[in-house]
């Protein structure tokens, strides 16, 4: 059995372990990603250094320049050199280009402690195009002639070409990631149907026991009834009291159990999916009419005054038993909970497109906190009272359903100073 239910909580699984997967593989990207950026850069920073390294010992050995005239002019290597106190410039190849001079105006970011390194992200200078951006790796380190130190050089390697490489690495692992998660959702969509699959076999199980169960318990039931009916009506015995009272309490006990089967398997219908059958047009006006003159010798028995307004003409495609349950369900709720001399008003108009039906009374009325719950099953706000009144506590789960099939809704509301409003809305 794979109904409404059973596809919403896959569904829902679904959308959970997407959003678990979709965090892993995120998660995973981030991470590769930053560590490769982490090794590239660590990698870079380590051989910059060397390089200001060899370049000074070059300079010195043979007065050769650390970069190339050709570096200079593109701005992918510039070098610095002065004297410790940085007082004397040795050796300005920071080139009169935008690099250089936006380079200048930074230095007081340069790298201060020797053999170490600093990234350089900065704008450009004014005259520059707008919005340019430069990014610059920064190493210095002493240089010795003769075992003294005479300066100390700075070279600057441009790193736009890794920033570049990283985007473009970043967003084919984004890529990559979207197929995956692609990929997840559907793994998950199987996976909570695999989850799912025993547990909707052991509800099907269930439920068609309890259909069963209340099917086969109907016959005998009637039998029952009958047969207590006849005990009690067979004039030619006379019982004693007790055994009067017993024929009482057969009679009462089965016709609340011909009432507890008929809504069990009401229910266990619903749950099945099973629709009603939608089809056919009902005269809610006369369907109206119908239950409130049915129920209302029990109001007159309970001394409370039922008063009944419907517009004319509603009509509405559904199912007749379901709907006339459901007008019982609310009607009656509303005499069994009211006390004598009150009032109970039983409404049908059209407003807004829809068939609103409303049951007020002026009974003990449902806490906030009942509201909520008095919809579930077997579910009694006053047990003892609700038994002693032949409650099971299905009538308004079976409402309920019976309102959903119909694509309605139903709500309750206070009564003001004290009841119950019922209130359901169907699509006309
Ligand atoms: P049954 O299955 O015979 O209808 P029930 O009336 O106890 O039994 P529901 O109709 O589902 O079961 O109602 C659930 C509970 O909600 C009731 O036990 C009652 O406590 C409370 N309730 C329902 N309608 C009203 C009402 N109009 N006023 C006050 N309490 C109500
Ligand atoms: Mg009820």
């Amino acid at each position: 059995m794979w109904n409404k239910i059973f596809e919403r909580l896959r569904l829902r699984m679904t959308f959970t372990y997407a959003v678990i997967f979709g965090v892993l593989i995120l998660a995973i990207v981030f991470t590769a990603y930053c560590f490769i950026w982490w090794e590239i850069l660590a990698n870079e920073k380590q051989e910059l250094v060397k390089k200001v390294y060899h370049e000074a010992e070059e300079w010195v050995n043979s007065g050769e320049n650390p970069c190339s005239d050709n570096s200079v002019k593109e701005g992918s290597m510039l070098a610095y050199f002065v004297t410790m106190d940085g007082k004397k410039v040795i050796l300005n190849q920071l080139g009169d280009g935008n690099c250089g001079r936006t380079i200048w105006k930074h230095r007081d970011r340069w790298p201060q402690k020797m053999d170490s390194t600093r990234i350089l992200r900065m704008h450009g200078v004014d005259g520059d195009v707008p919005n340019t951006r430069y990014r610059y790796l920064a190493a210095v380190a002493p240089v010795k002639d003769k075992g003294e130190t005479i300066g100390k050089l700075y070279m600057f390697e441009n790193i736009e070409f890794y920033y570049a490489a990283a985007f473009r690495t970043l967003f084919k692992l984004l890529c990559v990631a979207a197929l995956l998660f692609v990929f997840a959702c559907y793994f998950g969509y199987w996976l909570a149907e695999r989850n799912i699959l025993p547990i909707s076999h052991m509800y099907a199980r269930q439920m068609q026991f309890t259909a069963d169960a209340s099917h086969e318990m109907r016959t005998p039931l009637a039998v029952m009834k009958l047969a207590a009916q006849g005990l009690a009506e067979d004039e030619d015995s006379s019982y004693s009291e007790f055994a009067q009272e017993s024929i009482g309490m057969i009679q009462s006990e089965t016709a609340r159990m011909s009432k507890l089967t008929e809504n069990l398997m009401a229910l266990a219908r619903s749950d099945e999916g099973i629709l009603p059958n939608l089809k056919t047009e009902i005269n809610m006006t006369e369907l109206c009419r119908q239950v409130g003159a049915q129920l209302s010798l029990l109001a007159q028995e309970k001394g409370i005054v039922l008063q009944q307004h419907f517009a004319e003409n509603l009509t509405l495609v559904g199912d007749e038993t379901a709907l006339n349950r459901l007008l019982v369900i609310l009607l009656d709720n509303a005499l069994k909970y009211s006390p004598a001399n009150t009032t109970v008003v039983f409404t049908a108009a059209k407003s807004k497109g829809q068939l609103l039906i409303v049951v007020k009374d002026e009974g003990c009325g449902i806490s906030d906190e009942d509201k909520k719950k008095v919809f579930d099953r077997f579910y009694r706000v006053d047990k003892a009272r609700s038994r002693s009144q032949g409650g099971l506590g299905l009538g308004l789960s079976l409402a309920q359903a019976i309102v959903k099939q119909h694509r309605g809704t139903i709500k309750i509301l206070d009564n003001k100073p004290c009841g119950t409003i019922m209130q359901v809305s169907l699509p006309l």
